[in-house]
């Protein structure tokens, strides 16, 4: 085995323990290269089906191609897509975009409480009707107990404190002086009722791996990742009003780890361009809230 074909094996091992643990399992699926992987591995697991919902949270400000994609592969991999979104706050124009409120404050609608509301069934869930390829209010308002994330340890300083198998109260606060330890391969998968927890198959996967993985399985990704001629890709997803590209050559997943290998951005952290991380607290404050 090659140091792909381990991390693969982890990564399925921990699919299948989570989805033998947990009766009412998700997947978040942001549409990034990450998470994208982890369908892929999920696709693997369970020889091409995928046994639970896929959940993104939509901002309704992620660029258009994204939702695009998100589309077009649900429908392909006939998939349980759900979306979930803070349709109060997008009402009444409570975002960083229409200028009302800051970068964090935006976030945490728009996100942590859409996902928070979208986990446990508060808010209307929208299932893809594959038929009719439209959206439609899932009549599932079952909380999930188990939400399977794309983070890895090497992403940003937050995630590396993360667990496989990391809880989170029902307020989906996380305590990081209160994580079970987990030794070589034994997970604990049980815990106290109202706890939900968040499963990290992907958490010992690094951005190489990632690509060398996209390159070598052909895994569909989006276009904005790639330069298409203007010098510049995206190395991370997200919203648009909040995510800038990086100026790079590089135009396809071959050239992405040739770029990576240089070590041309190993001084640039790759969440660099998501303006939300910048502010007072960044990212660790808002995973500390809830936010995925
Ligand atoms: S990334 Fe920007 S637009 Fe998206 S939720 Fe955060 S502040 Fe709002």
């Amino acid at each position: 085995m090659d140091h792909l074909d381990k991390l693969e094996a982890k990564s399925v091992h921990i699919l299948r323990e989570a989805y033998a643990a947990f009766g009412n399992l998700c997947m978040l699926w942001s549409i990034g290269k990450d998470s994208t992987v982890l369908l892929w591995l999920a696709r693997k697991a369970f020889y091409g089906h995928v046994p639970f919902p896929l959940v993104h949270v939509d901002t309704h400000y992620k660029i258009p191609e994204m939702i695009e994609y998100r589309d077009r592969l649900a429908k392909e991999y006939g998939l349980y897509m759900i979306y979930g979104e803070n349709k109060e706050a997008l009402e009444a124009g409570e975002t960083f975009p229409e200028g009302k409120v800051s970068h964090m404050e935006c976030c945490k609608r728009l996100k942590t409480e859409a996902l928070t509301h979208t986990l446990n069934g508060t808010w209307p869930r929208y299932r893809l009707n594959l038929q009719t390829g439209e959206y439609e209010q899932d009549t599932d308002t079952a909380a999930y107990t188990g939400v399977i994330v794309g983070a890895r340890s090497d992403e940003e300083g937050s995630r590396s404190k993360e667990r496989y198998f990391s809880p989170r109260d029902k307020y989906n606060d996380w305590n990081l002086d209160d994580q079970p330890p987990e030794f070589w391969n034994q997970f604990k998968t049980d815990f106290a009722p109202g706890t939900h927890v968040r499963i990290h198959p992907l958490l010992d996967w690094t951005e190489l791996n990632i690509w060398e993985y996209i390159e070598r399985e052909n895994i569909p990704t989006v276009s904005l990742y790639y330069n298409q001629g203007d010098g510049t890709r995206y190395r991370s997803l997200g919203c648009a009003p909040c995510t800038k590209p990086i100026k790079s050559e590089s135009r396809n997943p071959r050239e992405i780890i040739e770029e990576l290998k240089t070590g041309a951005l190993s001084n640039i952290a790759e969440r660099s361009g998501r303006e939300q991380d910048k502010e007072d607290g960044g990212l660790e404050t808002l995973r500390r809230n809830g936010y995925m």
